[in-house]
């Protein structure tokens, strides 16, 4: 059974405006203190994860009364916020994560920003807060990208990850949705997210703590969730692993997802498997290019449950023969190792693995024909 789009993969489909008719939106500000050619250059020479910034943000702020207005490029830098803003207090906040790519002939591109847009308002909407109109959540990148071309690093595998969030920042105590929010895009030059780059990653495997429930905001990307993920994959971490898988919170015996990151499962007969959209997990724009290109390549993708007991026994078994890990700052990451109160298995860096990494980042880099129309560019 070939797979069925989903509400957001169908909105992600939809064209969008070619960048230059986008772009202005956001007006520039002036900035007195770009980074110095100095400082540039230690940046770039050695690219960490979110750690150094770009010169400029990209900003706008929502009230009840003007809706969203103020749509600015101002430097970055610190905030000022009251200490009542309610984000502080209820976690009223959601964010996206997506990345720049310079291309060979020096344009640069992202992949599927339409995906991102549209998950952004429907994580806004379990979070009632304001949606943001797609054409300016592109804008304000397309924007920031002119801007900040220069933080688009030039080396292979780096990129310009892309960091758009919203939260509320009206001063009140009081329980209730803000009439004041804050839109924000900050851009940081990074290489690859695991140091180690494209190596297997051990995961440990927690039954005693979930990121989500049914019903609850598992399917939207903010960061109530990740807060939630802090403590076990401090005690994955303790015991020896980089990573925490978490089962599912009803009867904690199938596959969920990492803390950030989608799974799936290659077996010996040539299936993959991934976890079926619950409602707990975060539905990643990199599982669904991997859904495709499998049906691309003619590999038949199953979304089910996985017992994690049964999968355990088909590693023991050799029937699975891969595991995997996905998401836009890693890609695609082996998994090598899974332990926890089982004890611990291994897994071998496989084919099905290798290829889909070298399609899906061909495509994404421009090696790989685009023929889903995937990648847009911004300059
Ligand atoms: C962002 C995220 C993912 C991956 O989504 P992509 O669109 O592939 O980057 C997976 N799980 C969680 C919990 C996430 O927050």
């Amino acid at each position: 059974m070939s797979h069925i789009p989903t509400k957001l993969e169908v909105a992600a489909g939809l064209p969008l405006p070619a960048a230059q008719t986008l772009a202005g939106r956001f007006l520039v500000q002036p900035h007195s203190t770009l980074a110095s050619d100095q400082e540039y250059a230690r940046v770039m020479q050695d690219l960490h994860f979110g750690v150094d910034f770009s010169d400029y943000m990209a900003s706008s702020v929502w009230t009840s009364d003007r809706g969203w207005a103020d749509k600015e490029l101002v430097p970055f830098g610190p905030l000022t916020l009251s200490p009542a803003a309610s984000v502080l207090h209820y976690g009223q906040e959601v964010f996206e994560g997506l990345k720049a790519y310079r291309r060979e002939d020096g344009s640069i591109w992202t992949f599927r920003p339409r995906f991102n847009a549209e998950r952004f308002n429907h994580s806004a909407r379990r979070l009632a807060l304001p949606e943001l109109p797609v054409e300016d959540f592109i804008a304000s990148i397309v924007d920031l990208v002119a801007a900040d071309g220069r933080w688009v690093p030039k080396q292979e595998g780096a990129s310009l990850y892309l960091r758009p969030f919203m939260f509320a920042s009206e001063p009140f105590l009081g329980v209730k949705p803000a009439h004041e929010i804050t839109y924000l895009l900050i851009a940081s030059p990074v290489g690859p997210y695991f140091a180690k780059g494209f190596g297997p990653v051990s995961i440990y495997v927690t039954r005693e703590y979930h990121r989500a429930g049914l019903g609850g905001t598992g399917d939207a990307k903010t960061s109530g969730n990740y807060a939630a993920s802090l403590l076990p994959q401090q005690i994955a971490y303790d015991q020896g692993y980089e990573q925490v898988c978490f089962l599912d919170s009803a009867t904690s015996t199938n596959v969920d997802e990492l803390g950030g990151m989608n799974v799936f499962v290659v077996y010996r007969d040539g299936v993959v498997r991934t976890p079926k959209l619950t409602g707990a997990i975060l539905e990643g724009g990199t599982r669904s290019a991997i859904i495709q290109i499998c049906e691309d390549k003619g590999i038949v993708v199953e979304e089910s449950s996985i017992n994690f007991d049964q999968l355990l026994e088909d590693i023991r078994a050799g029937v699975v023969t891969e595991v995997f890990a996905c998401g836009t700052a890693a890609v695609i990451t082996p998994v090598g190792k899974l332990g926890g109160d089982f004890g611990e298995v291994t897994l071998e860096l496989g084919q099905v693995t290798r290829d889909l990494y070298d399609t899906l980042t061909g495509i994404q880099w421009g090696t790989v024909e685009d023929t889903h129309n995937w990648c847009y560019r911004i300059a």
